[in-house]
């Protein structure tokens, strides 16, 4: 087995999704290898030796500056035929499922996706996949020689081993065909604190909130937890809450460590978002919403008293 582990970045920071892929392909192959792809990526390429890394290849060059799929397909599929890697695993983001597909495409490979779990190595690895709404998991494997594996946002924790990891820089080839789609304009999302693929809680609100001004309780608490404020589709739907910040079939599949639902009914299509999350308490009104089905902890009373007062405690445990 030899893997590759595409290390995507924002700005300087490689994002947490693909640090947890690399810590558990290392723990699978200890011959793990990561590329960084864009523009001025020196010092994003150094932290990942500390994650598990053994080599790190790097292709810094204004012309992938971009966040664009197409420039980081070809870059890769180059690495993959020099070097002979046989996996590359990607952790999910908007970026990384692109470059996925093309590279599958490219190269001729399989793809499996929504991977919650891997085991095994060489031509015995094993996506780990849930499937017919999370009610079982599905063990996945490939019948291509090269594998690729995109891996659910929030299933693996980075590990931190303090590795070295050697830094190698690569070309950065890029097909003409590639640079026909160019970003016209980027723009970032104001926010303060984690986003919802990355926080390990999430303060969910649902339609019970009654109006988008009643998100600030919300707010107030993930603050307090240090976690994220995330949302169903209603919400969206009605304009109250960014649609990033959607869980559910149509949104994100999330699994935070801790996963709170304040006015959230439990909808099969929200459930499927969120159900693999490692704690799941509800506060609802009605004894009987099905969320309560599939919670941990349930709280059956008005979301405006307990919201707040949840703060409280919170803020007096932290003193
Ligand atoms: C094809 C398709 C795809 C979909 N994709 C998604 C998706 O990705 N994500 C998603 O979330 N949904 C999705 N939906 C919508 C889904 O079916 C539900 O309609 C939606 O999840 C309901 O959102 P909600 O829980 O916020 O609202 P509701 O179902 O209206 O529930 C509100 C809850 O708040 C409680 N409540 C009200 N007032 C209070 C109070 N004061 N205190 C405490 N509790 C209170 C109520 O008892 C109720 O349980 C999809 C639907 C379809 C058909």
């Amino acid at each position: 087995m030899s893997t590759l582990v595409f290390l995507e970045h924002h700005g300087s920071q490689i994002q947490r999704g693909a640090l947890g892929v690399l810590g558990k392909a290392a723990q699978l192959d200890p011959d793990t290898s990561g590329v960084v792809i864009g523009s001025g990526v020196a010092d994003a390429a150094a932290q990942a030796g500390k994650f598990g890394a053994k080599n790190v290849y790097v292709a810094d060059d204004a012309a992938l500056e971009a966040p664009l799929p197409q420039p980081r397909v070809d870059v890769i599929a180059q690495l993959v035929q020099d070097k002979g890697f046989d996996t590359v695993l990607f952790g999910a983001s908007v970026l990384a499922s692109d470059t996925a597909a093309g590279l599958a495409s490219r190269l001729d490979a399989g793809l499996n996706w929504d991977l919650t779990d891997l085991e095994g190595s060489g031509a015995g690895l094993i996506g780990k996949r849930s499937a017919l709404g999370d009610s079982i998991v599905v063990d996945c494997g490939w019948s291509s020689p090269i594998k690729i594996g995109l891996v659910r946002a929030g299933s693996f924790d980075p590990n931190e081993s303090g590795g070295d990891a050697a830094v190698e820089s690569i070309p950065a080839n890029v097909e003409d065909f590639s640079t026909k789609a160019t970003m016209v304009d980027q723009t970032k999302e104001e926010s303060s604190g984690p986003s919802i693929d990355e926080a390990d809680i999430l303060v969910t609100g649902g339609r019970g909130l009654g109006s988008p001004e009643n998100f600030s309780i919300l707010e107030e608490l993930a603050a307090a937890l240090g976690g994220a404020v995330a949302s169903t589709r209603a919400v969206v739907d009605s304009g109250w809450y960014p649609y990033p910040t959607q869980i559910g079939q149509t949104g994100k599949v999330v699994s935070p460590k801790l996963y709170i639902g304040a006015g959230v009914s439990g909808a099969i299509q929200h459930k499927v978002g969120m159900q693999s999350s490692l704690t799941i308490v509800s506060i609802n009104k009605d004894a009987n919403a099905p969320i309560f089905e599939f919670s941990d902890f349930g709280v059956v009373g008005d979301l405006n008293t307990i919201v707040p007062q949840l703060t409280e405690l919170v803020k007096a445990r932290k003193g």
